[in-house]
């Protein structure tokens, strides 16, 4: 049985619009047609954050510890059912969310549940004399929460916790394609949380997004999806000046040095480029290998990208899933079309739609690429890897940095200074040295230039969802 209802205050309601297509992507199937919440729905939610706002951030940090901690435990016991439901709505591999995703998320409230008792700051003493300052670090208020299709139970955990950690309440909206594990969730969330601390809403972004980031009173909005996106929260944040946590999109660079242990970049492009069917942020898709590693890298990798298994019947075989609908198909497959007009490009594996239902693509890697082709610069968002050869370390280092993207990055080479070297002046978010997408929940997760500024994970999403705030008091 789905859950198919929105959590409003304390209230399960169906949407009162026309319902959206929620499909399955290995199979094309539709799941559900699921109904979208109307303008006054949303305003219905916000109303129930808001008014909820009023006890919720006032208290304990081990009161609201202890709620996410229970809302941890719960979603550990039900993993199993959350990654049967999160694999049918996304297509990917059941056991990838088993593994990978659940326990992430369950750790991503286990942490903020400790973090929260243990923000730390500025001494509070007389830095005038006469009077004491102190500094507090308070919730924000009303935060509409805005989240895409890749990881949606991870990227609704990513925005839940350190919202809630803070003290503010939300109205958190998934992507249209992806709803059903936080309408799952939500189901959950109104057991362990007071009445309208969380709010679910569904719909797309151009009528519910919409109706969301424009609302007076949403203090602060955040936001996990394309920088189209963002520019139009910015914009809608600019009428009443609304805090704006934007995470975008990626065009993760990959130097790979000659002096690399090539086995080892292989095995990390091979998991790291193409898991999730490349749909990540912070994907190794942009190779640049050095001239002498870069046959033996091109050839080897295609044959390891070759291997990857994806549309078997057992779905426990399968390393990759489908992309998440035709349209992002029909988009990646335009990206390797038009790549492949160049003369000096040579598609060494893959290329083309895989064949039978689902949304599937072959892995691919378009090797040959110059730094000024698309396939280089743009983010494809799909099993799909580039691989140009650079020089010296400095033309590497200027292609590499040469993106309105900065997210993620990472270096390969046995000399771990140069490799510190480069991590000091890539002017990307994260930069990995002989790994890639490696997350902790410790550490922050977030970009620079186009793709955004806000923080998640980490203490620094903790201050992101949380305004410091200076209290003088004269003395007597
Ligand atoms: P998208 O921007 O189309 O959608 C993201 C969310 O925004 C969805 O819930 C959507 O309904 C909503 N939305 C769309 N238009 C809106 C509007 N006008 N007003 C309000 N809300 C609106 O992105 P997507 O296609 O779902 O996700 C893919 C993108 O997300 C990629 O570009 C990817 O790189 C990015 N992404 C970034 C990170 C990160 O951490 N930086 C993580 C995952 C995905």
């Amino acid at each position: 049985m789905l859950d198919t209802n929105m959590l409003i205050g304390s209230k399960f309601v169906p949407g009162t619009e026309a319902p959206e297509k929620v499909l399955n992507p290995r199979t094309e199937e539709t799941l559900i047609d699921l109904p979208e919440a109307s303008v006054e729905q949303v305003d219905e939610a916000v109303e129930a954050a808001d008014k909820a706002f009023a006890s919720w951030s006032r208290t304990t940090p081990a009161e609201r510890s202890a709620l996410l901690l229970k809302l941890a435990d719960a979603i550990e016991r039900d993993a199993e059912a959350y990654a049967t439901l999160e694999a049918l709505n996304c297509g990917k591999p059941r056991i990838r969310v088993l593994q990978d995703e659940i326990p992430g998320i369950v750790d991503c409230f286990r942490f903020f549940a400790g973090a929260v008792r243990n923000m730390h700051g500025l001494v509070a003493g007389e830095y005038l004399p006469g009077h004491t300052s102190m500094i507090r670090r308070d919730p924000i208020g009303v935060v509409g929460s805005i989240a895409p299709w890749n990881y949606p139970l991870m990227m609704g955990a990513w925005k839940l916790a350190p919202a809630l950690a803070g003290g503010n309440t939300i109205v958190i909206k998934p992507s249209e394609q992806t709803p059903l594990t936080l309408l799952k969730l939500a189901t959950t969330i109104a057991e362990i949380f007071p009445a309208g601390v969380v709010n679910v809403v569904v719909g797309r972004g151009e009528s519910v997004g919409n109706a969301l980031i424009h609302h007076p009173k949403v203090a602060m909005v955040s936001l996990t999806g394309d920088i189209a996106t963002g520019k139009k929260v910015l914009q809608a944040a600019a009428k009443t000046v609304k805090r704006t946590h934007l995470e975008l999109g990626g065009k993760a660079p990959v130097i790979v040095f000659d002096d690399a242990d090539l086995e080892a970049v292989v095995e990390g492009v091979k998991l790291f480029g193409y898991y999730n069917a490349g749909q990540d942020c912070t994907a190794a898709c942009r190779i640049y290998a050095g001239k002498k590693i870069y046959d033996n890298l091109v050839a080897e990798l295609a044959g390891a990208v070759k291997s990857l298994k994806y549309n078997q019947a057992n779905d426990d075989e399968n390393d990759i899933g489908p992309l998440i609908s035709s349209r992002q198909r029909s988009r990646v497959a335009s990206f390797v079309e038009r790549a492949t007009e160049h003369k000096h490009i040579e598609i060494a594996t893959g290329g083309r739609q895989a064949a039978g239902k689902g949304f599937f693509y072959e892995p691919t890697v378009v090797a040959g690429a110059l730094q000024s082709d698309e396939i280089v610069r743009r983010e494809v968002f799909g099993p799909v890897v580039s691989v140009t050869r650079f020089d010296d370390v400095e033309e590497a280092l200027g292609w590499a940095n040469d993106s309105d993207y900065g997210l993620a990055s990472s270096v390969w080479t046995r000399d771990l200074s140069r490799g510190m070297q480069m991590a000091s002046r890539l002017q990307y978010g994260c930069t990995w040295v002989n790994c890639h997408f490696m997350l902790v929940s410790e550490m922050p997760h977030g970009g620079v230039k186009s793709s955004g500024y806000g923080k998640d994970l980490s203490m620094y999403a903790l201050e992101d969802y949380t305004v410091a705030r200076h209290v003088m008091v004269k003395m007597g």
